[in-house]
């Protein structure tokens, strides 16, 4: 799954374009809180509807296997 980090800016309206940041790893947020918010903190979202995760159905049950676990891999294994 994807994360991504979010700081809200307190002092900016809603729907202002920097009321919201949103940074795809920790680096990136520390990099901007260094120059913009000393005293910020990001928090970490899971992304909904991530299409690149690793996961597949199999085609012959449903099953929905992990493709990052050899192990779920060997194990699932239909013998037609
Ligand atoms: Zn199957």
């Amino acid at each position: 799954m994807t994360t991504v980090w979010i700081y809200v800016h307190t002092n900016k309206e809603v729907g202002d374009r920097d009321h919201l940041k949103v940074f795809g790893n920790p680096d990136a947020a520390d990099e901007w809180f260094k120059d913009n918010d000393p005293e910020g903190v990001a928090f970490g979202y899971e992304v909904l509807g991530d299409e690149t995760r690793p996961r597949s159905y199999c085609p012959a049950c449903g099953a929905l296997i992990d493709m990052r676990d050899l192990s779920q891999i060997l194990a699932h294994v239909h013998d037609t």
